[in-house]
């Protein structure tokens, strides 16, 4: 579902990714680790073009869009409008919740699909409603974001992304900044939409959780994949020396 190749990315001279590739098939959990800074953020908005890569092919759905560096020097995608649609084939989670907060969470959740993709307003209340259930605030629907506490407001979140019927859900630490009692309630939807089969790619630190519902687990380190396999193999017995001392300090 989605296939992410050879990703690069400088900020002036300094590269932040050096050949990033990824890919998640239908029903696929990925995970992304690595230490701070190892630019596991900056790969995940390269996937939804909230960066500009300099380098890099990228298929959600079957649609490709490539980027590669003109005669200008600067990088251009294939086709602008490509991006467009590949964007709305992708639900982001933000560690921040980035809910509107003038809005009410039904507010929130059913933006998109009126605003965006047209949606008639009926239809899109009754499936903001469904998913709201599904991440138990349906009681919550009319509160604004600021009456509702940092787990309530991420679950909002998530159904918010979930309302666009994305191909694929993008997770950036969606937990960290959550207090401690809050984390089980958040890891709980996710793992939900995991064993519904939902493909998903996240970042996390949360390795027990990583560990358990991943079909692949990537380690960065530095802008490249240092590893990369199973979540037995990169938690279990990782080849690299790296991710070895990483997940030894994680766990
Ligand atoms: P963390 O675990 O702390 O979230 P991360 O793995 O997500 O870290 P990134 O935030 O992706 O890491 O990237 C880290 C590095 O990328 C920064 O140290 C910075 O040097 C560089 N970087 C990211 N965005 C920019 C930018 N807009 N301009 C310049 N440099 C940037
Ligand atoms: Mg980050």
């Amino acid at each position: 579902a989605l296939l992410v190749k050879d990703v690069h990315k400088s900020f002036g001279k300094h590269e932040v990714l050096r050949g990033v590739s990824l890919a998640a098939q239908k029903g696929d959990v990925v995970s992304i680790i690595g230490s701070s800074g190892s630019r596991k953020s900056t790969f995940l908005r390269c996937i939804n073009f909230l960066e500009i890569p300099d380098r890099g092919t990228f298929q959600v759905n079957g649609e490709d869009v490539t980027f590669r560096v003109g005669r200008d020097g600067k990088c251009h995608p294939s086709n602008w409008r490509q991006i467009e649609r590949l964007r709305s084939g992708l639900g982001m989670v933000f560690q921040s919740f980035n809910l509107w907060p003038h809005m009410t969470i039904l507010q929130n959740v059913i933006e998109a699909p009126v605003h965006v993709l047209g949606i008639d307003r009926k239809t899109a209340i009754e499936k903001a409603e469904a998913l709201l259930t599904k991440v138990g605030l349906y009681d919550k629907k009319d509160a604004y974001p600021a009456f509702l506490s940092g787990g309530q407001q991420q679950r909002a979140s998530i159904a918010r992304a979930l309302c666009v019927d994305p191909s694929v859900m993008l997770f950036d630490e969606p937990t960290s900044a959550l207090d401690p009692e809050l984390v089980g309630e958040v890891l709980k939807v996710i793992r939900s939409l995991a064993d519904e089969g939902r493909t998903m790619v996240m970042v996390t630190h949360e390795m027990k959780f990583a560990r358990d519902v991943s079909t692949r687990v990537m380690f960065l380190h530095r802008g490249q994949v240092e590893e990369a396999g199973p979540p037995s193999q990169v938690f279990g017995a990782p080849i690299s020396a790296r991710c070895k001392e990483f997940v030894a300090a994680g766990s």
